[in-house]
């Protein structure tokens, strides 16, 4: 019994906020969800680690997390040491010390690996994770997918629907072209289309001017019954975010029930351009076409954002689009190695991590084309999530140099324990890694990963329980020789601080 009142009841139909339930979790994971969330990820952990160990040979090491930073990739947490100026950093995955076990002879190897990354902008996401972290010698791309796939089939909880395997395989250029995203939810169509033939003597000024551009295309997706259930507000949204994420203008084509149409380009598109529009993308009285024009490298990723919002809108309206209860999983291949930086186009970045290996066919390319260089990269997709990457890895040290040096323009001391390591009889090999936080409220139909961390951080990296990260007195920081600035807020507001934070999540 409790000796005094509690913040809240234990009952499900009580609703409480977030980050009450974070501030009081040891309550909050009494709930028939949470105990549902935890009991099922701990059953799929115990069969995974029986599938890998005990069926197929891995062993399961432990690798350190304090570590030095990895060039490339994630921003990285940094700890502080006792000798001035030399910090840890917490390792973004063991992608490094999984390759060195198999130059060690450790030919498959398995963690549950906690990663951190300092990343808490991004929605969704938090500091600290776990993966299902997988490497092994000797071993080509099939292999990997196929190992995985049985790990999953194997470890699927027995009240849910059964996987069957293969997983579908696609290619990143069609996941591009049809759903204008890296990952496709697959478990609805309205796919990308490109109308730029229909649309070719345009005189209409924004279609003109993108289909003069090189790579310029006019792209379309058709929004079963989107004429019938949005409203005009709704039509809105998707134009705000056009403008305000992609700067582009998006146009609205509603095909009435009479299959005459209600848009600002009624006019402007002749007879037979209407009716080869209707026909070429296949929409019906009480459809809604949305068109946008401009390179593909924007025009792709706008409507692949804008598909999504309308699978939402029509759900919301009622109408099923995605089946809640069903798992999609998806294979994405051929990525390009290299992407160009967002904030400096011209300098190229690793599309998965600096460690994957080119596919053998274009490996030429590596030293005049690189931009056109596939990596031997595989991604996980379920439902539209990313849940798994993977890559056969560069086992040469000139290679990986070579890379790092001329390609990435990255500083290879940090990381000449690897390249001596590569140099001394390193064996052919890949891996993966899975998030299981992801994995995990994807088969819960949670809303959020934190639903299945037991003791989750907030959005900005908070413990709302403990309030960490907490202040260090200037005497503890002394001998790790750090100071801290504060900024002016601070000095000024007073002590604003702890209060904000219990609401910040
Ligand atoms: N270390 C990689 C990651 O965290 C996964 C891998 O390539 O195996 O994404």
């Amino acid at each position: 019994m409790s000796i005094q009142p509690l913040p809240f009841e234990i009952k499900d139909f009580v609703k409480k906020s977030e980050s009450l339930r974070m501030q009081y979790r040891y309550l909050d994971l009494r709930s028939t969800q949470m105990q549902y969330n935890l009991r099922l990820r701990s059953q799929l952990v115990i069969k995974m680690r029986e599938y890998l160990c005990n069926t197929h040979g891995f062993v399961d090491v432990e690798t350190p997390t304090l570590f030095k930073r990895t060039p490339g990739g994630a921003k990285e947490f940094v700890v502080p040491s006792r000798e001035p100026g030399r910090f840890y950093s917490l390792p973004q995955s063991p992608q490094q010390f999984k390759q060195l076990l198999m130059v060690a002879g450790i030919d498959r190897y398995f963690q549950l690996a906690r990663c951190y990354r300092d990343e808490s902008s991004k929605p969704d996401r938090q500091p600290e994770f776990t993966q299902v972290d997988i490497e092994m010698s000797f071993v080509e791309q099939s292999d990997i997918m196929t190992l995985v796939e049985g790990l999953l089939q194997s470890s699927w909880p027995l009240d849910k629907h059964p996987l069957s395997t293969p997983f579908q395989t696609i290619t990143y250029e069609t996941a591009m072209r049809n759903y204008g995203v890296d990952k496709p939810d697959t478990r609805f169509n309205m796919k990308l289309m490109d109308i730029s033939h229909v649309l070719q003597s345009t005189e209409i000024q924004f279609l003109k001017s993108a289909l003069n551009q090189t790579e310029g295309s006019i792209q379309a997706i058709c929004v079963p019954n989107g004429a019938k259930h949005f409203e005009c507000k709704d039509l809105e949204m998707l134009k705000q975010v056009a403008k305000t994420q992609f700067g582009q203008e998006l146009s609205t084509v509603l095909v009435k029930a009479d299959g005459t149409l209600k848009s600002a380009l009624r006019k402007l598109l002749s007879i037979p351009a209407t009716e080869k529009l209707l026909t070429s993308t296949g929409a019906k009285p009480g459809d809604l076409l949305l068109i946008s024009a401009s390179t593909l490298d924007t025009v792709r990723p706008l409507l692949g954002k804008l598909r999504l919002r309308c699978a939402e809108l029509l759900e919301s309206c009622g109408i099923p689009v995605r089946n809640p209860s069903l798992f999609h999983f998806l294979w994405v291949v051929d990525f390009p190695l290299f992407l160009p930086k967002d904030d400096d186009p011209w300098q190229l970045e690793s599309a998965h991590h600096p460690f994957t290996a080119p596919v053998p066919d274009d490996r030429h390319l590596l030293y005049s084309q690189p931009h056109k260089v596939r990596g031997q990269h595989y991604d996980l997709v379920l439902n539209g999530c990313e849940i798994g990457g993977g890559s056969i890895r560069i086992h040469k040290a000139s290679e990986q140099l070579y890379i790092l040096q001329n390609i990435l323009k990255e500083d290879p001391s940090l990381l000449s324990h690897l390249l001596e390591a590569l140099d001394s009889g390193a064996p052919p090999h890949g891996g993966i890694a899975l998030g299981l936080d992801r994995l995990v409220s994807i088969m819960v139909g949670a809303p959020s990963i934190r639903d299945v961390i037991a003791f989750p951080k907030s959005f900005r990296g908070y413990d709302l329980m403990s309030q960490a990260p907490e202040y260090v007195s200037e005497e503890d920081l002394r001998p790790y020789h750090i100071s801290v600035t504060w900024p002016a807020a601070r000095n000024e507001g007073g002590g604003g601080e702890e209060v904000n934070r219990r609401i910040m999540t």
